[in-house]
C-alpha cells in the first residue's frame, strides 16, 4: 500500500461516521503528501478494491469506508458540514415495492438545511 492510500484510510479511520470527498480530504492531508489529482485517482483506485464506497450528496460524489454503516447525511448549505443521521426510510422501502409493483436496488437521500452554528447567524 502506497503512502498516499495508508493516509487516506488513517483519515477515514478517524472520521468514521463521516463522509468526504476529495476537497475534503486534499484539505485534511495537505498539499505536501498529494495534489488533488492524486486524491482523485486514489479514490478511484480504493472504490474499484472495495475499500471505500462512492456516495453522492447533493450532486458531489463523497466517499466513506465500505464496511462502514449504511446512513444519510443532513447538509449545511452554510458551512458544507455534513451531519450522519441513520436510514430512517428502511422500513418503507418494502411497503413501496409492493404498492408500486418496483424492485428497489438503492436509495439516496440528503437533507439540506443549516446547522446548529449557522441556523444562529445565516437570516
Ligand atoms: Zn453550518
Ligand atoms: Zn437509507
Amino acid at each position: 500500500m502506497t503512502r498516499q492510500r495508508k493516509a487516506i484510510i488513517e483519515l477515514f479511520e478517524e472520521n468514521k461516521n463521516q463522509a468526504l470527498n476529495a476537497e475534503m480530504i486534499h484539505h485534511s492531508i495537505g498539499n505536501s503528501l498529494m495534489n488533488l489529482s492524486t486524491v482523485y485517482r486514489t479514490m478511484d483506485k480504493l472504490s474499484e478494491i472495495g475499500l471505500v464506497q462512492r456516495i453522492t450528496i447533493n450532486t458531489v460524489v463523497h466517499y466513506c469506508l465500505s464496511n462502514s454503516e449504511h446512513r444519510h447525511f443532513m447538509l449545511c448549505t452554510n458551512c458544507k458540514k455534513l451531519v450522519p443521521i441513520h436510514c430512517f426510510l428502511k422500513k418503507f422501502l418494502p411497503t413501496l415495492e409492493v404498492e408500486n409493483d418496483f424492485l428497489i436496488t438503492s436509495h439516496d437521500i440528503t437533507i439540506l438545511g443549516l446547522c446548529s452554528t449557522c441556523k444562529n447567524i445565516v437570516e
